[in-house]
């Protein structure tokens, strides 16, 4: 037997469509064969290593508008498909207004893929693991996709339908992504588990939100979203529900964690068993909870 250390890509064809509207129809004359594109990190890997073998890449890196990245005071922020994650990290908006998607950002392996890796790919890859995903759900995410019966806006809390699996139907191209005005003076963290400090898909993923909120009970709301421990990222809506009805004391951040952990339904792989990320998602819901309550003041 020959093991081939080597793996090369597949032959496939280079389409640079020079509008959305061709590219969409390019997309889905050719629903089976045709896959769209922006860094590649995921698609050119998943064809070496044999998971896809698409007949035509198609690249909408420089469609209509996918490059910008555009803060509004009133609107909030909107994220070009093609903006990468280096550029998204860096902008003064983004660490200003939305610290927790620039420390989800810099979360994503290392420098050099991120020059490359979008949010959007990202996005679309609906990898439960997927790092950026978590920050732009709690901050209540759409996404602004370009179909063959023209634009829509989809909200990114029904997106994922599983593994790999998103709402996207063919000749969908996502270009930009819209995160609204964060709530005033809110608190965010990312905490990542990887095998590794540098570059390592996440085993747990948990991304905190908490501000001020006088429709609630306790005078807070905190919003949890967990990476890796489910078959889509997840909203712990549990957890919201609970830290809004209860006095937010130390007690109540370990129950909040304990639904957190209670909501998951992770699996064994090569990162970690499914037990070891139940316990994981209480033991970093605990510290991101805290750490974002205590950053609230
Ligand atoms: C060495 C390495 C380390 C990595 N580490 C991490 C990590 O730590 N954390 C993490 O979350 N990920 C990691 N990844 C995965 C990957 O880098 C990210 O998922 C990245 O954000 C994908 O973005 P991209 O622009 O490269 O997407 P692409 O590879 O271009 O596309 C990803 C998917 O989205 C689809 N797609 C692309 N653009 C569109 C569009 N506009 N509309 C609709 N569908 C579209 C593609 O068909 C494909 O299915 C790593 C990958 C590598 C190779």
């Amino acid at each position: 037997m020959t093991l081939n250390t080597h793996p090369a890509l597949p032959a496939f064809e280079y389409i640079r469509p020079a509008t959305l509207a061709e590219a969409s129809n390019f997309l889905s004359l050719h629903p089976d064969t045709a896959r769209p594109f922006l860094g590649g990190t995921d698609v050119f890997v998943r064809m070496r290593d044999g998971f896809m073998t698409p007949e035509f890449l198609v690249d909408v890196k420089n469609l209509d508008g996918t490059n910008e990245l555009r803060f509004d005071p009133e609107a909030g922020l909107t994220i070009g498909a093609a903006v990468n994650m280096n550029r998204v990290a860096a902008s003064p908006d983004v660490q200003v207004h939305y610290p927790l998607l620039a420390e989800a950002c810099r979360s994503v392996a290392s420098y050099q893929l991120r020059t490359r890796a979008t949010i959007a790919g990202n996005i679309c890859n609906a990898s439960p693991a997927g790092d950026t995903i978590g920050a732009c759900l709690v901050f209540g995410g759409a996404l602004h996709i370009h179909g063959a019966a023209g634009s829509r806006e989809e909200p990114l809390s029904t997106f994922f339908q599983g593994p790999g699996k998103t709402t996207l139907r063919p000749g969908d191209i996502v270009t930009a992504i819209h995160l609204p005005l964060p709530p005033k003076d809110c608190a965010g963290k990312y905490m990542k588990l990887g095998r590794n400090q540098l570059s390592d898909l996440s085993i747990v993923g948990v991304s905190a939100l908490a501000y001020k909120d006088s429709t609630c009970s306790s005078g807070y709301r905190f919003r949890l979203a967990l990476a890796s421990v489910a078959p889509v990222p997840l909203m712990a809506t549990e957890v919201e529900a609970y830290l809004a009805n209860n006095p937010i004391t130390l007690d109540a951040i370990h129950e909040a964690a304990r639904l957190a952990m209670e909501a998951c339904s992770p699996i064994d792989d090569v990162r970690g068993s499914a037990r070891y990320r139940k316990q994981m998602v209480r033991n970093l819901s605990i510290k991101a909870l805290t750490e974002v309550w205590k950053k609230l003041g």
